[in-house]
């Protein structure tokens, strides 16, 4: 009978510690072996030096370890951003992305291949849902980056290709992995999970206690304009997702961010301004201004500067916290998922 090989990034050092007990091997081995695969980030058994030859034999009998295929890297001239293709195991491409700032180095993950949310501005969602990514593999997008630039990564943002909360197991499983102790120990308070808003798994996440910071996309302040915007919104309205927010804010003390991509003539008037402030005035939270990257399947173009700055200063004048995201790496393709579609377009 052969038995499939376990997936040793999704073991636990109790579950690896169990599984050295059962074949007459020493404990302590678990938390070296542990410390092989999330801190020294290896992906091969033969490089665990400390494990002797037998073991890892042993070891690469029965499980495998992740790997990523880095398939392209592109880098940026003007601030060293660096776009990321690999190829998984299964031949899918995924894209991430490596930001750097004065505070530190912020890896940009995807959690799906593709996405099946229909967000009528994201190329990421354009060719619809392959499948979930495992939590290893979520790992290994950080694991590699840090291996293949030799820079710690400190933080964490899940704004690639896919849905987070539609994919909850494999992601909450990741944020534990990656700030585990005995792993990268990467603080959930430097990790951000973007969710369109599927509403039922904020409160869950909320429940669950994590740190991390949540960042809803809204995009519109009614509930018309976010209708034609993101199918999401026929099945919750603001109201009801603003409502999930601040539970997770109740439960986790941690402040929202809410995110706004200003699409010209869509939603980047005064009006709406106006609109969006009296949604968030009473939540402690952040909202981050997104100028649309224009994708060439739509016909939506990007604000004008002169109305990006108004909106801006208007929430400023009233005490929001506001921020317009600086564009990072535009020499290199803009929007989450334009990189891997064109790279698949090229290939076929
Ligand atoms: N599925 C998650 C993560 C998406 S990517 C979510 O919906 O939040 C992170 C952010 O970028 C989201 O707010 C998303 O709506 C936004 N976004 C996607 N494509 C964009 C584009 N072409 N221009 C501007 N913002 C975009």
């Amino acid at each position: 009978m052969t038995m499939e090989k376990r997936d040793i990034c999704a073991c636990s050092i109790e579950e690896l510690t169990k599984y050295l007990e059962s074949i007459g091997e020493k404990k302590f081995r678990a938390k070296q072996i542990y410390e092989w695969i999330h801190v020294k980030l290896c992906d091969d058994f033969d490089e665990m030096s400390n494990i002797s030859k037998n073991l890892r034999e042993k070891l690469a009998e029965d499980f495998f370890v992740e790997k990523l295929r880095i398939e392209k890297v592109l880098t940026s001239k003007i601030d060293g951003t660096q776009k990321f293709l690999f190829r998984l195991r299964d031949d899918n491409i995924i894209e991430s992305v490596l930001m750097h700032y004065k505070h530190g180095n912020s890896v940009c993950i995807s959690t799906q291949v593709g996405c099946r949310m229909g967000c009528r501005f994201c190329a990421s969602t354009l060719d619809g849902m392959v499948r979930n990514l495992t939590s290893s593999e979520m790992l290994k997008e950080i694991y590699t980056i840090q291996r293949f630039s030799g820079e710690r990564v400190s933080n964490i943002v899940l704004m690639g290709s896919g849905e987070p909360m539609d994919n909850y197991e494999n992601v909450t499983n990741f944020v534990k992995s990656v700030s585990n102790e005995n792993g990268l120990h990467i603080s959930q308070r430097n990790i951000t999970i973007s969710t369109c808003g599927l509403i039922d798994n904020i409160r869950r996440m909320a429940d669950e206690s994590f740190q991390a910071t949540l960042a809803l996309s809204l995009h519109a302040a009614d509930d018309e304009t976010r209708r034609e915007l993101m199918p999401i919104a026929k099945r919750y309205t603001i109201s009801e997702e603003l409502d999930a927010c601040r539970y997770y804010f109740e439960k986790t003390g941690r402040r929202i961010t809410f995110e706004y991509s200003l699409v010209a003539g869509v939603n980047d008037n005064l009006d709406e301004a106006s609109k969006l402030y009296e949604l968030v005035k009473d939540i402690n939270c952040h909202v981050n201004l997104i100028p649309v990257n224009p994708i060439k399947e739509r016909n939506y173009k990007r604000s004008s500067m002169k109305n990006i700055n108004n909106f801006k200063s208007f929430l400023e004048r009233k005490g929001v916290n506001v921020t317009v995201r600086r564009e990072m790496g535009s020499d290199i393709q803009g929007a989450c998922g334009q990189l891997r579609k064109s790279f698949i377009e090229e290939e076929t």
